[in-house]
């Protein structure tokens, strides 16, 4: 997943600390360096770094600590927690009103991904059943309005724009007056992102604004640029009135961590991260399940909510079977059932504990989906006591398996293990607070 160095490097630092035979300071230092160094080769900024280890120190101080306290879990926690916080702006973004217009203008620079996260932003309401309507108020640049309108043909999604207007305040005020006027519920302003000069992209996206009265203004950045979002996103707060950010290309970017960490420190809401170049790789971004992915431990919250856009319901049952810690053969064949159906598979895969490791996450959508088929048609070839875990496998039932789904011993063989992983990581979660921030233990 993304970041994907950042997070082994931290998860290997908890790693080390937790198997050391005794936990002291310089243990604990040790950790502390190397999560540090993680951070700033993701560009974290050094401060901001700085302020993340003091506050872990704090935390943790071994002098003070009570006999008999687990050392590890408290200083994996202090680390889960501080990792959180400097991912998370503390503010809360505004959030949509069904049944009534809600108008969003997307502002950024030319290039960071504005008219391609328009049409996934409509598309993720879509999704949810909103009545959405895109309008392209980018008179700037030859070929936005077409772009736009590909990326809406291809949602379904109604769009407006115009070949002959050049004004772009009177495209936005009067696409947005249509939608208005036909009941639309959200309605996406994608504005222009470059000009002759800066002033003038500034003084354009005040007048488009004062045109349509957006209920709220995205600023859409790229990831790439790191460290120098807070700039960035400064600037934008001072000139238009942002009210939260999308981050894009964090697929793609080693410096995703910084132009998080940047942005949360201009204490903006951060609504979103853009995952991929398809419609459907935006990901509603909460600093908890992001810092829960990156080290690993999956995000339940983030696979519920998945399973919900994917119209998948039988999300108390399985939410039941993770509290419990029960897993069965059955229920992996359910789950790779729903993987195929919810979406980028990579994406889905970060979000469920143990898929990081699991030899399913090849890294291509296509390889992963091909092995999650031959998977399935293997477990189509068990029976019922089998899939219900109540029979043991031998050599012989592994056998007929393979025989009947026409694969090999060895391939039977490595699902079974497979199953054995996830299963150990389904027991760790019993019992686990769903809503805690702390993020599941599976140390
Ligand atoms: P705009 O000028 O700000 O409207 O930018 P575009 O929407 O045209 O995007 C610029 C380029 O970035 C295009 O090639 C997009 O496909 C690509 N892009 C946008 N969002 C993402 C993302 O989240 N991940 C990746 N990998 N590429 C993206």
């Amino acid at each position: 997943m993304v970041l994907g160095a950042l997070g082994s490097r931290i998860s290997d630092a908890l790693r080390n600390m937790s198997n050391a035979m005794l936990v002291d300071d310089k243990v604990l230092n040790d950790m502390l360096k190397e999560i540090g160094n993680a951070l700033i080769a993701a560009d974290v900024s050094v401060p901001l770094v700085l302020n993340l280890r003091k506050a872990i120190t704090q935390q943790v101080n071994m002098e003070e600590m009570a006999q008999g306290i687990n050392k590890r879990k408290l200083i994996q926690t202090a680390v889960f927690q501080e990792l959180i916080n400097l991912v998370d702006p503390g503010h809360k973004p505004y959030v949509p009103v069904k049944g009534q217009t809600n108008v969003i203008m997307l502002v950024g620079l030319q290039g960071n991904g504005k008219t391609t996260t328009a049409g996934k932003l409509g598309y993720y309401y879509q999704r949810k059943g909103w009545k959405v309507g895109l309008v392209c108020a980018d008179t700037f640049r030859a070929g936005a309005f077409d772009q736009l309108k590909q990326n809406a043909t291809k949602a379904r999604i109604p769009y407006y724009g115009s070949y002959t207007e050049t004004s772009p305040v009177v495209v936005a005020a009067d696409g947005v007056d249509k939608f208005r006027e036909e009941g639309f519920e959200i309605i996406i302003v994608d504005t222009s992102g470059r000009h002759k000069q800066e002033e003038a992209l500034f003084e354009e996206m005040a007048e488009v604004a004062e045109a349509v009265e957006p209920d709220t203004t995205i600023f859409v950045m790229d990831a790439a640029i790191g460290q120098a979002a807070q700039d960035q996103a400064e600037a934008f707060r001072e000139r238009v009135d942002v009210g939260s950010v999308i981050i894009t290309k964090m697929d793609g970017s080693a410096k995703g961590g910084g132009a998080l960490s940047a942005v949360a420190a201009t204490h903006s809401p951060i609504v979103f991260i853009g995952m991929g170049e398809h419609i459907d790789q935006l990901e509603p971004f909460d600093a908890s399940s992001f810092v829960s992915r990156l080290l690993g431990r999956g995000d339940i919250m983030g696979l519920v909510s998945k399973l919900q856009d994917a119209g998948i319901d039988q999300q108390p049952e399985l939410l039941e079977k993770l509290k419990q810690g029960v897993f069965t053969l059955r229920d992996m064949a359910d789950q790779f059932q729903n993987l195929l159906q919810m979406g980028p598979i990579s994406s889905v895969m970060s979000m469920m504990p143990g898929m990081s490791s699991s030899m399913l996450n090849s890294g291509s959508d296509e390889e992963s989906a091909r092995r999650i088929n031959m998977f399935l048609s293997i477990m189509d070839s068990m029976t019922n006591e089998e899939l219900d875990c109540d029979v043991k496998f031998n050599p012989s039932r592994i056998a007929r398996v393979a025989r009947g789904s026409g694969t090999s011993v060895n391939i039977v063989s490595s699902l079974l293990d497979e199953f054995k992983r996830f299963a150990k990581v389904f027991k760790k979660m019993k019992g686990l607070n769903m809503n805690s921030r702390n993020g599941p233990d599976l140390s």
